[in-house]
């Protein structure tokens, strides 16, 4: 029997009868600034499913260790069970976002090299962004934890670059999260999707992306089938 043991924002993990695979289930629900705006977008499960899938998968063809193991259903995966470090890892390559809003950068600007933040994933705190030194105070990382963290989000970065180039989409920012699994080696867990990443069309800047979502601006579930026409074909 599956059980619940854990529901968040987008996704729901079961136990299954492996007790080291969980049961990831991805939801229609669609969350902003922090639970204040709350809806469903039709299909987002199925089609943040199959987008995270085929990234994990592509990812895992270049050697990132993921906790990705096998697409079950539409909107199901299997994944390895993994304690999740609670530091978020942001990866931007333009500005947008809370870079525009907090530190002044002109929104669409190409940054000269990619910024890594820390966020600590905390609800009922409001994700604060914070350094590697809260993250060791709070003994969520130690020092070469967190240096494996950040040497794989930049080279999961090059990676994703250059596939979302060949697909013709401009990856803006994204959201990591790692976990460790039972022989405590860090690996990539959590999803990559329109709900974790800024992507805009090439050619018109066009936002596929939760941002449409975040700001009313239309089309939300085309958008997001759009990235994944393109990104499974
Ligand atoms: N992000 C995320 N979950 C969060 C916060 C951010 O997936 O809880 C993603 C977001 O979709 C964007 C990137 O991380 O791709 C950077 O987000 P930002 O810090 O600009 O915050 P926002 O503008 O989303 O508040």
């Amino acid at each position: 029997m599956n059980k619940l043991i854990y529901e968040g924002k987008a996704k729901q993990i079961y136990t299954t009868d492996d007790p080291d695979i969980y049961l990831q289930k991805f939801k229609d629900d669609a969350t902003a600034f922090n639970g204040l705006k709350k809806d469903k977008i039709s299909h987002k499960g199925e089609i943040n499913n199959t987008i995270s899938s085929v990234i994990f998968e592509y990812l895992a063809s270049k050697n990132i260790p993921t906790h990705f193991l096998k697409k079950i259903s539409d909107d199901e995966m299997l994944v390895k069970k993994v304690d999740i470090i609670k530091v978020e890892v942001v990866c931007r390559n333009v500005a947008a976002g809370s870079l525009v809003k907090k530190f002044g950068f002109e929104e669409g600007k190409d940054l000269e090299k990619p910024i890594i933040e820390y966020y600590l994933k905390s609800d009922e705190l409001g994700d604060p962004l914070f350094t590697d030194e809260h993250i060791y105070a709070l003994g969520l990382a130690n020092k070469s934890e967190l240096d494996v963290i950040r040497k794989m989000a930049l080279f999961i970065n090059d990676l994703l670059l250059k596939f979302f180039k060949e697909k013709n989409i401009r990856l803006v920012d994204f959201k990591l999260e790692f976990g460790k699994d039972k022989n405590n080696n860090i690996i990539l867990a959590d999803e990559i999707s329109p709900d974790t990443c800024r992507l805009w069309d090439m050619e018109t800047n066009k936002k596929l992306d939760k941002d449409r979502f975040r700001f009313d601006l239309g089309e939300v579930e085309e958008s997001y089938l759009e990235i994944k026409n393109r990104v499974a074909g």
